[in-house]
Parts: structure tokens; C-alpha cells; sequence
């Protein structure tokens, strides 16, 4: 165990080894989940002498992907010398968007698998480019598969500058990027170095995954915490309770509440049911600040400092991925839109801009409409005052997922915002 914390996605085309690499990983770093264990033990015991145990873990895993129970990769975890790891959802994961809207999908870095029999493939393009546009700090591209192409060196390079084609293409520095031949499958280059590929002195998986820059807490950042309740406590007053996305909520701080455009000092806080001098990113509180009624502020409000208070958009650009929409969508459509807590009808006010979601460049300028699978810039009004920010500047306050229907059609992340 350690004490320092990893999202990971693990990202890449279908097929191209993404389950058998995470079974991989939990084998080798002895984090098998309990119930694979347990299910198989005896069986395992007897048969399960070198060697035979990666199998197990894997036919498990499919099993149960079999039975319908989808072995989800996303949320294994596994521990190496330096960090533990925890996988988050994959693009095209059902449950991606909204993890990601909650910000429980926010990776922070990725491993990208492309199999060096099949190089670049479609998905390959769309998964690095939303991992480009979520924010992904490094991608370690593990090119799999290695068995399947005699452990050729040549082979190997060519799918190498395949991905660096793509991750230019995206605007995605390549000093951001490692590349790793490996064989998820037999074990090369995951944490042993392997004979096989006796041409590569670089890094091996486990190395790469251990020299990850460490995720930067985001307390430098000013305080943004986005009102999830209000509610009036006997003896107390007024209480808003919410999580801290990004700073330092203290006692004492002057603050102020957006769009409610009210503020005060902060009297107490309170974290599971104890007053506490301060709050961080990620505490869920509960806080009472001088002057301030239940009829003054409301769930979707952002409370941040009074001399840096959280913006309120008149309009705002954002880039939007279509997911599912029955139908196409043209300007002035009016669907709800969720960031943080709030959730306020937006006006689609101009299609700017449709990006080619293979490359991330512009594929067309005012698009009449867009439709599944693309992905544009579009400027957006909001029906009601809403608090959001540029991800640029605070990630955690820039995105959203556009619901219609009952079901979220499209999700984005914040650009430019007009105040
Ligand atoms: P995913 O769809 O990306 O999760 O891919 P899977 O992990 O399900 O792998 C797809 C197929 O490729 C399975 O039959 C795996 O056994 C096989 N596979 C995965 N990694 C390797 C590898 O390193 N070498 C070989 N030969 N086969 C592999």
C-alpha cells in the first residue's frame, strides 16, 4: 500500500487487450479481486502452479463478463511501490459520462493499448482525443500483442509512429507520451523485463506506472464548493452542505454564493458531525456563514471567496460530444443542462464549429446541425443565471452533460466563458 493515489484509465480499441492487461496487472501485483480467489481456490491450488494463475484471474473475469455480470475493469485496484491505483471508466463505458460529470471518471493519467497486429484503429483515435479533451496529464502507450508479431522490433516501431501521428493530430505533446512493447498476454514487459525484446531498454510497464508525476491536489486553486442542500439546523441557522472541488474553505473566510450573488464569514464548519477549523478538496461539509437565510441560496450554487468569486456565465463556449440523440440537433435547442449541481435549461445558441472527432481538428465551420458521434464547439445560454467555469481553470467546475429525453444526450467541457 501506499499512501499516495492514481485514477487510471486504461483506454484503446476494442479488442486490443484492455481486460486482459488490467488482469494482468491485478495478477502481477498479487491485487486479484477476493471473490475470483475464493471462487476458484481449490481448483486453483491444485493446477495452479506456475504460471496458471494469470489464467484463472482471466477466466474469471470472463465468466463473469459471460454471465453478464460485466467484469468492469473500471473500478479494480492495484497497488504498486510507488502508488495506488485505481481504474476508472473508459470512454464508451455505459456509466462513463455521468462518473465523469460527477467527476469520478476524472483520470488522471491513462494507459493507451493498441495491439501491434492491428496498429491505430478507430477507437484508438476517438479515446485519445476524449482523453485529450478531459484533461488527461500522460498517456503510456503499451503496444500489445507483442507475441503476435515475433517480438519484431520494426513492427513495433511502425505502430509506434502510428500514435504519434494520432497524438499530434490532437494536439496531444508527445513529451507526454512513453511507448512500452509488451504482451499483456504473456507477461512481457509487465513487471519483468522479457528476453524477448532484448532490442528495448526503455522503461517496462510497472517502471512507467511508477515514474507517473504525482496528481496535484487542487488546493492552490480558489475555493469552489457547489451547494448540494440547504438546510436550517436547530441552534445553528442556516446550513449549506456540499463537496470542496478545489481549495480551502476556512473558518473566518469571507465568502460569497453564485448565481445567488449573496456572501458573509464563515462562522463553522463541519465535517461528520464535528466542527473542524478547515475543509479540503474532496471533504463533504457542512458550513454556516453569518447573515445568511435558507431563502438566500439553493442547491447549484458555487460558494468560493468573496474577492474571487465563481463566475456567472451570460453565455459560454463550450466543445460537446454527442452521444445519444435520436434525432439531430440545431441551433436553439433548449435541453437541461447538469454541471456540479446545478441543472438549468440552456439555449444551443450557435453550432460554431463541428471538430473531427477522429483528429480534433476543425471538420466544418456553422455546421447546420450536428448528430451522434460528433463533436463541435457551441455557444450556449444559459435560461436561468448558472455558475460555470473554463476547465482550463477549474476542470472540476468545467464540465457537463446535456439530459433530454430521460438520458444524457452529449457531454462537454467549458471553454470561454462571457460574463
Ligand atoms: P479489450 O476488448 O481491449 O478489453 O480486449 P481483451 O483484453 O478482451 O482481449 C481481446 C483478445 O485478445 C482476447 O482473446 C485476448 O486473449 C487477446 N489478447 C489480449 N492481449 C494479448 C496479447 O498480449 N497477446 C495475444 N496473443 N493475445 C492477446
Amino acid at each position: 500500500m501506499s499512501d499516495r493515489h492514481q485514477n487510471l484509465a486504461i483506454i484503446g480499441h476494442v479488442d486490443h487487450g484492455k481486460s486482459t492487461l488490467v488482469g494482468r496487472l491485478l495478477y502481477e501485483t498479487g491485487s486479484v479481486p477476493e471473490h475470483v480467489i475464493e471462487q476458484h481456490k481449490e481448483e486453483a491450488e491444485e493446477k495452479g502452479k506456475g504460471g496458471f494463475e494469470f489464467a484463472y484471474v482471466m477466466d474469471n473475469l470472463a465468466e463473469e463478463r459471460e454471465r453478464g455480470v460485466t467484469i468492469d475493469i473500471a473500478h479494480q485496484e492495484f497497488s504498486t511501490d510507488a502508488y495506488d491505483f485505481t481504474i476508472v471508466d473508459c470512454p464508451g463505458h455505459r456509466d462513463f459520462v455521468k462518473n465523469m460529470i460527477t467527476g469520478a471518471s476524472q483520470a488522471d493519467n491513462a494507459v493507451l493499448v493498441v495491439a501491434a497486429d492491428d496498429g491505430v484503429a478507430p477507437q484508438t483515435r476517438e479515446h485519445v482525443f476524449l482523453a485529450r479533451t478531459l484533461g488527461i496529464g500522460e498517456l503510456i502507450v503499451g503496444v500489445n500483442k507483442m507475441d503476435l508479431v515475433d517480438y519484431n522490433e520494426s513492427d513495433y516501431e511502425q505502430v509506434v509512429s502510428e500514435v504519434e501521428d494520432l497524438l499530434k493530430q490532437v494536439r496531444f505533446g508527445t513529451e507526454d507520451a512513453s511507448f512500452i512493447p509488451i504482451s499483456a498476454f504473456e507477461g512481457d514487459n509487465i513487471a519483468e523485463r522479457s528476453d524477448n525484446t532484448d532490442w528495448y531498454d526503455g522503461d517496462i510497464l510497472l517502471e512507467a506506472l511508477n515514474d507517473l508525476p504525482e496528481p496535484e491536489p487542487p488546493t492552490d486553486a480558489p475555493l469552489r464548493l457547489p451547494i448540494q442542500d440547504v438546510y436550517t439546523i436547530d441552534g445553528i441557522g442556516t446550513v449549506p452542505v456540499g463537496r470542496v472541488e478545489t481549495g480551502i474553505l476556512n473558518v473566518g473566510d469571507n465568502v460569497s454564493f453564485q448565481p445567488s450573488d449573496v456572501g458573509g464569514e464563515v462562522k463553522t464548519v463541519e465535517m461528520h458531525h464535528e466542527e473542524v477549523p478547515k475543509a479540503e478538496p474532496g471533504d463533504n461539509v457542512g458550513f454556516n456563514v453569518r447573515g445568511i437565510g435558507k431563502d438566500d441560496i439553493r442547491r447549484g450554487d458555487v460558494c468560493g471567496p468573496a474577492d474571487d468569486p465563481p463566475t456567472v456565465a451570460e453565455t459560454f463556449q463550450a466543445q460537446i460530444v454527442v452521444m445519444q440523440h435520436p434525432s439531430v440537433i440545431t441551433a436553439g435547442y433548449t435541453p437541461v443542462f447538469h454541471a456540479h449541481t446545478a441543472q438549468v435549461a440552456c439555449t444551443i445558441e450557435s453550432i460554431d464549429q463541428k471538430i473531427d472527432p477522429s483528429s480534433g481538428e476543425v471538420a466544418e465551420e456553422n455546421p447546420d446541425f450536428i448528430q451522434n458521434g460528433d463533436a463541435a464547439v457551441v455557444t450556449i445560454r444559459p435560461q436561468k443565471p448558472l455558475s460555470i467555469e473554463p476547465s482550463g481553470e477549474i476542470p472540476e467546475l468545467g464540465s457537463f452533460a446535456i439530459r433530454d429525453m430521460g438520458q444524457t444526450i452529449a457531454a462537454g467541457k467549458v471553454l470561454d466563458v462571457n460574463e
